[in-house]
């Protein structure tokens, strides 16, 4: 059980950084950029600018 608890921490902090990583604004609109798994970069929802 203590196995999978630590897991579960480890998993945790990474979504964090994910996360922090991906708060960034367009350069083009300044809206919040998204992450887009296509092209494994950032992509505004607004006006596509990546
Ligand atoms: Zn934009």
């Amino acid at each position: 059980m203590n196995k999978f608890g630590l897991t579960d921490e480890v998993l945790d902090s990474q979504i964090v950084e994910t996360k922090q990583e991906i708060d960034k604004k367009c350069e083009c609109c300044a809206g919040d950029m998204d992450f887009d798994p296509s092209t494994g970069g950032l992509l505004c929802p607004f006006c596509g600018h990546k």
